[in-house]
């Protein structure tokens, strides 16, 4: 049936520390997330409980209306859409254990705190839905890992098995780059694995600042790596999320392209802070950096084109130049 809703009210799950939620973006909108179910640590789940509660957002869309924190989100789309009760967007948000320390990461900020607290095995919960039929790839179907870091995720090559022979063949795996892992690097040659990592600087300095891990040489000789290992050159994406104050001069990008070009790189993504983007609403005062950090967004997509390079906006570049037009281009 044909009507405007989105992967994640169609059969999608993210899996968080001690809840599973329905996506991550629900924050566009200024909202809460929504939780399907509460108080979760990696016990049985009732199926038949999670998809009633789905279900009653799909009525809602069928019906041409939303969820409050659905409306005007960027994910909605009409099309036909799948209506029945199968999983096929997942997203690994379930640990918080990371080898990076970013300025802007709740994790990365208290590293020590975070690093220590216990996680669920998600494996059995995978394959409880694979021996009830619940895991279904199909056209458009994607697997992505938050975190935390999945280099040092337990279990991290099993996940990728079991999603492996369920036929989904698009996982993105978001990776600090800071350990090699062969299970990416094996993914990467199959082709079914595209990884994604956001070293935001192209030099040592900025790397320490933004990161503040010393780890700037390996993280790129490892993305150098990956690139050779893989089979698709484009599903090495290698990111730079605009942190303001930080990384936010032409001359920040420029080398950002220098290291891209010097490691073979063919994919790039943008993004801005999502914490600072989030804000924008609330601080008026900030409108000439606004539109600068507008501005830098070009000029990246510039610098991608130039280079002849694949280009994704991540969801916060995407809202927050949403936001931008909306304010100032009506
Ligand atoms: S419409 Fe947007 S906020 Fe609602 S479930 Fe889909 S992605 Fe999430």
């Amino acid at each position: 049936m044909r009507y405007k809703s989105c992967d994640w009210i169609s059969g999608g799950l993210d899996f968080r520390q001690n809840s599973i939620v329905l996506c991550c973006f629900t924050y566009m909108q200024g909202y809460d997330e929504y939780e399907l179910v509460s108080n979760y640590f990696g016990e049985r789940i009732n199926w038949e409980e999670l998809f009633k509660r789905k279900r009653e957002l799909t009525e809602l869309q069928k019906k041409g209306q939303s969820a409050k924190f659905c409306q005007n989100c960027v994910y909605l789309e009409e099309r036909d859409w799948y209506d029945d009760d199968t999983i096929n967007c997942l997203i690994f948000n379930h640990w918080t254990k990371c080898n990076s320390a970013c300025i802007y990461c709740e994790f990365g900020k208290e590293q020590e705190y975070y690093g220590k607290i216990p996680y669920y095995d998600i494996v059995p919960i995978l394959e409880d839905m694979e021996v009830n039929g619940i895991l279904k790839a199909v056209p458009g179907s994607f697997v992505s890992f938050g975190g935390g870091e999945p280099a040092i995720l337990k279990n991290f090559g099993k996940i990728i098995k079991i999603v492996e022979r369920n036929g989904f063949k698009n996982i993105r795996v978001n990776s600090s780059g800071i350990k090699y892992s062969e299970a990416i690097a094996q993914g990467l040659d199959k082709g079914i694995i595209n990884v994604c990592i956001s070293p935001d600087a192209g030099s040592k300095e900025k790397y320490l600042q933004i990161k503040r891990t010393d780890a700037f040489k390996k993280v790129w000789e490892n993305i150098g790596k990956y690139v050779k290992s893989s089979n698709d050159k484009l599903n090495v994406k290698i990111k730079y999320i605009i942190i303001p104050g930080y990384n936010d001069t032409k001359e920040d990008v420029d080398d950002f392209f220098m290291q891209i070009n010097n490691y073979h790189v063919k994919s790039v993504c943008i993004s801005v802070e999502k914490n600072w983007a989030m804000n924008l609403k609330i601080n008026t005062y900030c409108d000439k950096r606004e539109k600068r950090i507008y501005e830098l967004m070009d000029y990246f997509k510039c610098c991608a084109e130039h280079q002849d390079l694949e280009l994704e906006i991540y969801s916060e570049g995407l809202a927050f130049e949403k936001y931008i037009k909306e304010k100032y281009l009506k």
